[in-house]
């Protein structure tokens, strides 16, 4: 089921890349969901664009396909299916070349909200961005949407930027985080800046230090080719585990407004101390009786790729001075979880007799499965014989307290934001710059070094030395479970 919602002004959303495996798997269900809240008015108009010469009709059972896999709102009899798919419409159409764009000169309108979403190779947004502009399509209210990677490094970062500045202004570039759109993420903002009792106890006073972990239980499987040459840092620590630690170390903005949330990520990215080599833990799968390892599965046996990495990071500033960060994300791990841990202080002196666990509250923020916030507190054990405690968990499952089972998945909220011309939840370039001047010199370190990944053993936590990251400081990491 899906809430209905109010509707925005018809609009052009151009999809570049849509037979493609994003296009199939998030952009198309997202925009049926979408559909189905009646968020689309009369006059939208949603067109997929490739180079396969298909018709509209032929787009259209793509995405029926695409739907009946991805959507659990697929229902084939439903009236809503078959409207939403006479919706679509196709060109064929050659990033590099002039095939297809008179054609959709003649489908979208400059008078109207459009939307570029670039779900193609980053390599061809450049002759996109060129293309929208020689042949006057793109109007005052364009917007390009681009998916991450974005570079894979500070220079290639750079570089891209500046191939969009050339043809779009920075308010009408929209780079991709999924991990922003997800409910509990924005909910963290609220949760701190919303209410009384988290802010001021949010620094080095009361906080022992901050556990990120995003695990995943599957390999690299088909991806195998593309992921060797990216790795885990780049493909999960540069963009989401730094956003989701920006958002948690950030100062408060004066405003919930795009410009001011990105400046004051930006300081904490800038305020990131360089990372000592043995504060990093890099691992790869090894292969069981049963499964390939990491190097079958990516094709080469001689490779030095992360497809895990753990580590201890540090804010220099007055808030977080002397509070670990510790970041930690995996392929093929015990569980599949995503989850922020902010880990109190122990009280320092306990005035309950024989009471000599040391109590920390804890509050735990999931993103994934079952997005939701826990708060660990410490309580009298019920019954008779004095004063035992204990620490239990006070849960908050959105998807029970806030009946929010329906609530818009990342894709839907972000491509409505672009829509609506809302960037809050999208990186700023220099923010993306700043991120991989921070990851660049731990990957050239690894390189220079050749740094050789610990092997682990598929559906555990990781190498034995990523629970040393946190031994060695008298901590442990919290479990992997879903
Ligand atoms: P994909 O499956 O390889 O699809 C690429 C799309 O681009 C196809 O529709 C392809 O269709 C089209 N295309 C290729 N060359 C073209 C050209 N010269 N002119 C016009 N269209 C062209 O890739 P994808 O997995 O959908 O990924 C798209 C983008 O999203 C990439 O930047 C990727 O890094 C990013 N991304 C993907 C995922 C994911 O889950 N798939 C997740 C995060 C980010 P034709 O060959 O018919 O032209």
């Amino acid at each position: 089921m899906v809430s209905r919602v109010i509707p925005v002004a018809p609009f052009d959303l151009i999809v570049f890349g849509g037979t493609g495996d994003l296009a199939r798997r998030k952009i198309i269900p997202a925009l049926f969901r979408r559909y189905l809240a009646g968020q689309f008015e009369d006059g939208t108009r949603l067109i997929g664009a490739a180079r396969a010469g298909l018709s509209p009709v032929e787009y259209r059972l793509f995405a029926k396909e695409a739907l009946k896999e991805f959507s659990a709102e697929y229902d084939e009899n439903s009236e809503g299916l078959e409207d939403f798919l006479n919706l679509l419409d196709y060109v064929p159409i050659d990033a590099t070349g002039d095939d297809g764009w008179e054609e959709l000169k003649t489908k979208t309108s400059t008078d109207r909200v459009q939307a570029f979403y670039f779900s193609v190779a980053p390599s061809l947004f450049g002759a996109l961005a060129e293309r929208l502009n020689s042949y006057e399509i793109a109007g005052s209210q364009a917007r390009v949407v681009v998916e991450k990677p974005f570079g894979r490094d500070q220079e290639t970062a750079r570089a891209l930027n500046a191939t969009l500045a050339e043809h779009f202004d920075e308010t009408q570039i929209y780079r991709i985080d999924h991990y922003l759109g997800k409910e509990t993420v924005q909910n963290l903002m609220v949760l701190r800046f919303g209410n009384m009792m988290f802010e001021p106890l949010w620094n080095n006073h009361y906080i022992d230090h901050i556990q990120i972990t995003v695990a995943e239980t599957v390999g690299v499987g088909g991806r195998g080719a593309y992921y060797d040459k990216s790795g885990a840092m780049r493909d999960m620590v540069q963009n989401h585990l730094m956003q989701l630690l920006c958002l948690i170390a950030m100062e408060p903005p004066a405003i919930y407004d795009a410009d001011a949330l990105r400046d004051e990520k930006l300081k904490v990215i800038r305020a990131l101390q360089p990372v000592a080599p043995h504060h990093i833990v890099r691992g790869q799968y090894e292969a069981t009786d049963t499964a390939p390892g990491y190097r079958e599965d990516a094709g080469n046996l001689r490779s030095f790729t992360e497809s895990f990495v753990a580590m201890r990071c540090e804010i220099a500033n007055w808030r977080w001075a002397g509070v670990p960060f510790y970041l930690r994300t995996g392929k093929k791990l015990r569980a599949r979880t995503s989850e922020i841990s902010i880990i109190f202080k122990a009280l320092g002196h306990s005035i309950f007799e024989g009471d000599t666990t040391p109590h920390r509250n804890i509050l735990s923020i999931r993103l994934q499965p079952n997005e939701g916030i826990d708060m660990t507190v410490t309580v009298k054990e019920p019954g008779p014989g004095g004063m035992r405690l204990i620490d239990v968990p006070l849960d908050l499952t959105f998807a029970e307290a806030l009946r929010e089972a329906d609530a818009p998945e990342a894709y839907e909220r972000l491509i409505m934001d672009v829509i609506r011309g809302n960037q809050t939840l999208f990186m700023r370039g220099d923010e993306v710059e700043a991120a991989w001047g921070w990851t660049d010199p731990i990957i050239e370190g690894w390189e220079a070094r050749h740094d050789v990944p610990k092997q682990y053993v598929p559906g555990s936590s990781g190498p034995e030395d990523a629970l040393m990251l946190l031994h060695r400081d008298g901590r442990r990491w919290r479990d992997i479970k879903a």
